[in-house]
């Protein structure tokens, strides 16, 4: 009762990367609220499954293994979810911000009236004060995301309502086995005490998954160009810097409106977050909202002709200078030096 929950996602019997790194921060606070920590697998063909979340320090596997379950549909899977919390009551239940975090997430907030935050960046345990009813509490999940367009980063609570739930993106928390041998139990539920069989009635005939045409989340040197870059043949080049780094290419969100790189590309709190061991900023001022998606980059490096560019100030190293006349260089020395 009242632990920590994580629903996990599925591809076939793959949980996915998200899933397992809510369960790395769902295990850090289930250890700062002294309770165990849950995780939550509804699909098709589940044996074993439960050996992939099991490392992350999961106390408890709740598996629900049924024809219908997958592909994800939204009712059977809210159904699982509201009854399961009904019985077991948890304090902080955590889902992806992805397609199917967005469309679950709030079907099951709204029938527990529990609340949600979307797209959360942060999460912590601490205290609140109400001063105008003039109670405090604590232990409370600080949601914490930008708002009002990212000019400020708030911190949500629910202070009555349970569960308290947060979506967050992938990529945003770090994945981390505990123990690769850690030992919890696996509940085997029976399907049909959760799903009315009328809610299976969506069935999926066809579906068609398209895999990422590139590895930016993963590549351990991402150069990324911003609006600095002037145009696609501005990118071209730092394409043709990836190409000797082995690294990916990376955009803010000017370069990608102005329609200098896919949006697939895009890097920061409406884009992707990356955590890479190099990050080459091009032309890129350094809103909050870029930061916001590589500031845990181990070394970052600023190619910039504005000595104060915002970015600067994050940067292990500054290079003063216009992208036309760096980039080039960078790839020219690289090229000499690596021969
Ligand atoms: C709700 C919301 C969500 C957002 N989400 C994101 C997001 O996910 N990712 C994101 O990136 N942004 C996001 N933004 C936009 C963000 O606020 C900035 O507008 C954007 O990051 C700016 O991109 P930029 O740094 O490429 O462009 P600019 O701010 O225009 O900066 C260009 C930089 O290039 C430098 N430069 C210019 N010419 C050269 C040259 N020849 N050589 C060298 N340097 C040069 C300039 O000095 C400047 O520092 C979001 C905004 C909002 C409101």
């Amino acid at each position: 009762m009242n632990n920590v929950f994580v629903y996990c996602e599925l591809e076939g019997t793959k949980v996915a990367d998200v899933s397992l790194e809510l369960l790395t921060k769902g295990r850090k606070l289930a250890n700062q609220l002294n309770c165990q920590l849950e995780a939550i697998l509804a699909g098709e063909h589940l044996v074993g499954v439960e050996a992939q979340v099991l490392p992350y320090g999961v106390d408890r596997v709740h598996v629900f293994d049924a024809p219908g379950l997958f592909p994800y549909t939204s009712l059977p899977h809210a159904d699982i979810l509201i009854h399961l919390f009904k019985e077991e009551q948890p304090q902080i239940c955590l889902m992806g911000a992805t397609v199917i975090g967005r469309d679950l997430g709030p079907r099951v907030s709204s029938a527990l009236t529990s609340g949600l935050t979307a797209d959360c960046t942060a999460l912590e345990i601490g205290s609140h004060e109400d001063k105008k009813a003039g109670k405090s509490y604590e232990n409370l999940l600080y949601q914490i995301r930008p708002a009002f367009g990212g000019n400020i980063v708030a911190t949500i609570v629910n202070p009555e309502h349970r569960p308290q739930m947060a979506t967050v993106r992938e990529g945003v928390m770090k994945k981390e086995v505990l123990d690769p041998n850690y030992q919890g139990e696996v509940i085997r539920h029976e399907v049909a005490k959760y799903v009315p069989e009328n809610d299976f009635v969506v069935k999926v005939i066809d579906r068609h998954v398209e895999q990422a045409k590139h590895n930016l989340k993963g590549a351990p040197i991402v150069v990324a160009g911003g609006y600095g870059m002037g145009s696609k043949e501005g990118f071209d080049m730092l394409f043709e810097l990836a190409k000797e780094l082995h690294a990916e290419v990376g955009a803010s969100r000017a370069a990608v409106d102005a329609g200098f790189c896919d949006h697939d590309r895009q890097i920061g709190q409406t884009g992707v977050t990356v955590r890479p061991k190099l990050y080459i900023a091009c032309g890129i001022s350094g809103q909050i909202q870029h930061i916001a998606g590589m500031q845990d980059a181990g070394i970052i490096i600023s190619v910039n002709n504005d000595p104060n560019a915002p970015i600067n100030t994050i940067a292990d190293y500054v290079i003063n200078g216009s992208v036309e006349e760096v980039i080039p260089k960078m790839i020219k020395y690289y090229k000499k030096n690596s021969k």
